[in-house]
């Protein structure tokens, strides 16, 4: 069949290509060099007026005296954990010596060192004294020697003329009034020769008066041992240990009729500790309180430490420390000492050791610490200032506050 043929038969035009008219080419956006935009004045809105803190000239810092309770006392990093011993025992590091020399108060050797200079002093001066008086003393030496060579001869007559009472009454009378004028004059010893004798006498005396002294305390204490308060005991071997001593001081306790007190001595070469018994109650009776002990035997064996209760410590400021004032502030600055290193030692900061002697063992506890030391500051004036200046110890008030300092520095001396 033929293909160019429709159905009908018809034959069939060619298809002719049709003209398809072209799409007119639209013409191309040209670049046209834009005019530069000149910048147009825009309105900024403004921020709104926030009126400015104005200076407001200060009135000048007055330090007001408030208490600011401070942060309880931590123990040092020096206080090392202890290690255990082959026999048990509890051995602990001794501390380092720089820290315990930042414990001495700041004026503690100054001090000292001007009681030692007056102590030279008075001897010097007795001895100058002495010398510039040796007329006087010439005199003395002789009315004795005629005394007890009349007092001698007297004796020889006596047994010579046997009972015979006629011979030489005139004779003998004057005899015996000659004596008992040179008597008067032998019993009124030239001042010099006294203060000479008192210092030579007092300086050969104290050994053997410190060893009487202990003789006493010892046949009349329980000396702590491991047996005996064993607590106490293992308290003192830790301060020995710490402190490095080479011997651990010998601590007794002695009944004080209500006394609390607690104090170190010396006899020739050696130390010990006297704790009156009322004050050990704060650690066997209601309280159980053994920080307060700690703090107790600490302080009195930093006495011992820095050398306080030593025989040589105290003959160099035998006299001066007789000096009313002198002498109290030395021993001022001595406790407070004492009360720094015992803080190291304890790791306690001693404020409820002070509240025994205030408040008594069986209050102490109820005192409350931030109102006691906000009233400490209130606690001054002329005439505390006089009764601290002739107090061994630092008064209370003072004491406490500069147990209670954080930046652990020396106490108010005055
Ligand atoms: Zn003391």
């Amino acid at each position: 069949m033929d293909n160019n043929l429709n159905p009908q038969g018809v034959p069939q035009q060619p298809v002719q290509p049709q003209y398809i008219p072209q799409q007119p080419v639209e013409p191309q956006a040209q670049y046209v060099p834009q005019q530069p935009v000149e910048p147009q004045a825009q309105y900024v809105p403004q921020q709104p007026y926030v009126p400015q803190a104005q200076y407001i000239p200060q009135q000048p810092y007055v330090p007001q005296p408030q208490y600011v309770p401070q942060q309880p006392y931590v123990p040092q990093p020096q206080n090392i954990p202890p290690q255990m011993g082959p026999d048990g025992k509890l051995i602990y590091k001794p501390l380092d010596k720089r820290l315990i020399k930042s414990c001495r108060h700041k004026a503690e050797k100054r001090w000292y060192r001007r009681l030692f200079v007056l102590n030279i002093l008075i001897i010097v001066i007795a001895i100058a004294y002495f010398f510039y008086s040796m007329d006087e003393n010439k005199k003395y030496y002789d009315n004795m020697v005629d005394y007890y060579t009349a007092t001698i001869e007297e004796a020889q007559n006596k047994s010579e003329n046997g009972n015979d009472q006629d011979t030489g009454d005139s004779a003998e009378k004057k005899e015996n009034d000659k004596k008992e004028s040179l008597e008067d004059k032998i019993n009124d010893m030239p001042e010099n020769l006294e203060y000479l004798i008192a210092i030579i006498f007092t300086a050969i005396a104290i050994p053997f008066i410190v060893s009487y002294a202990y003789a006493q305390y010892r046949s009349m204490s329980v000396r702590i041992t491991e047996k005996n308060y064993p607590e106490i005991y293992a308290i003192v071997e830790e301060f020995a240990q710490k402190l490095g001593m080479k011997r651990v001081p010998k601590v007794y306790m002695v009944q004080g009729n209500g006394v609390l007190n607690a104090f170190s001595s010396f006899i020739p070469f050696r130390q010990y500790i006297e704790i009156y018994a009322d004050l050990l109650e704060v650690a066997y009776r209601e309280h159980h309180d053994m920080d307060t002990i700690r703090f107790i035997i600490a302080h009195e064996m930093s006495h011992i430490y820095l050398k306080h209760a030593t025989m040589h410590y105290y003959y160099g400021m035998m006299f001066s420390q007789a000096i009313p004032i002198l002498g109290p502030t030395a021993s001022r600055a001595r406790e407070y000492s004492c009360d720094r290193l015992a803080q190291l030692l304890s790791g306690s900061d001693g404020i409820d050791a002070m509240m025994t002697l205030i408040a008594g063992i069986h209050l102490y506890k109820q005192v409350d610490k931030i109102d006691y030391l906000q009233n400490a500051l209130s606690v001054n004036g002329f005439f505390v200032f006089c009764y601290n200046l002739v107090c061994s110890h630092p008064i209370m008030t003072k004491r406490i506050l500069a147990l209670n300092d954080p930046m652990k520095r020396s106490g108010q001396l005055y």
